[in-house]
């Protein structure tokens, strides 16, 4: 394994006034590594932004162009893009702009001024349905949603440009992002929010009556759908991981980021109720078009490639760190507040 180098002058962080970015951020940051934000808080908060920050569009190449030049950036971590696997379906148009279009904006803009190396937020989704469960990290790719897809087309770009042109890529398939910095500072604000874990602790704080699981028919062994939770915190430290590498000179790498561990719909609810105290009800309506049945990592390569093992991967741990930020911040950061009056 190369040597990792921690980055010596600043990193540019796409998308980090938004959850992993912002976790990543901080971390940097707290290792000594400058940070330059670059987020057009459409989906982000500027309470989150950790470092430098320039409020920008990646659709405008003039601003992604003075950002490199003003803050001579060594890095890149590329997270800003849009999230919403259902939109994805009904707003495709968004997607292939906010993820493909935009990426190719900020790749062209970084290697015009020399900037080599690129961490990139990809995802599970890429898999679609997958064949084999856990999933290697070498597994079929077929996405089965334009979210997926618009990830995807990432990470080829990514590959073409490391091709032509020498730049370096680390392309990080998260399974499911969750919990929050330990210390209850940050944490996920989704508007609107659609993720497990959000809801079930908006139920406990008294802002939803129940959680509503989709299908309960599912081939899993309590018919819940199965899925890996992975400690957004651990994500920021395979970022920081990534990054050393690249700028250690070693060559691009694709992995999952994951545990290992799969629980079911059933069980996080039951956790949360251990970490809450509250009875959380919920109700079974319809499946959710396009959720795969069981999404677990079976990845290696994070492990060996990049020396990384989650350290908070215990789902109490999850929960309660994500408890704490909900507790500490009930309606979210101040400006989403705001932003949903
Ligand atoms: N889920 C659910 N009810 C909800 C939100 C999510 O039953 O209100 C289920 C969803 O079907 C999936 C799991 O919880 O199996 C995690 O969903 P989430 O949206 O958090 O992440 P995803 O797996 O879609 O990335």
């Amino acid at each position: 394994m190369s040597a990792l180098t921690t980055p010596r002058g600043p990193v540019l962080i796409t998308g980090g006034a938004g959850y992993i970015g912002s976790h990543a951020a901080q971390l940097l940051m707290e290792r000594g590594v400058e940070t330059v934000v670059f987020d057009d808080l459409s989906a982000g908060h500027r309470e989150a932004v950790r470092g430098e920050f320039v409020q920008g569009d990646l659709a405008d190449t003039g601003a992604i162009a003075d950002a490199i030049q003003r803050f001579k950036p060594v890095a890149a971590m590329h997270f800003a893009g849009k999230c919403y696997v259902g939109e994805s379906v009904t707003e495709p148009g968004l997607y292939y702009q906010a993820n493909v279009v935009n990426s190719l904006n900020l790749f062209r803009e970084l290697q015009r001024a020399g900037v080599r190396d690129v961490v990139f937020s990809s995802t599970c989704a890429t898999y679609g349905q997958p064949e084999v469960v856990p999933i290697p990290d070498d597994a079929p790719l077929g996405p089965i949603t334009p979210y997926g897809q618009t990830k995807l087309d990432v990470e080829n770009i990514l590959a073409s440009f490391s091709r032509a042109y020498g730049m370096r890529h680390a392309c990080l398939r998260y399974f499911n992002a969750a919990g929050a910095s330990p210390d209850g500072t940050l944490g996920e604000v989704h508007i609107p929010e659609t993720h497990l874990i959000p809801l079930l602790l908006e139920v406990a704080s008294g802002q939803r009556d129940e959680l509503k699981i989709f299908g309960q028919d599912y081939p899993t062994p309590d018919g819940t759908c199965v899925r890996d939770y992975i400690h957004v915190c651990d994500l920021a430290q395979a970022h920081l991981s990534a990054i050393s590498l690249l700028q250690g000179g070693v060559e691009s790498l694709t992995c999952n980021l994951g545990t290992g561990q799969g629980f079911s719909v059933l069980e996080i609810v039951q956790a949360a109720r251990e970490v809450t105290g509250h009875p959380i009800p919920v109700t079974v309506v319809e499946p959710r078009e396009g959720d795969p049945a069981f999404l677990v990592s079976g990845g290696t390569r994070a492990a060996s490639v990049l020396g990384w093992t989650p350290q908070r991967a215990d789902l109490n741990t999850i929960i309660e760190d994500a408890w704490r930020f909900k507790r500490a911040h009930p309606d979210g950061y101040p400006s989403s507040c705001a932003e949903s009056r």
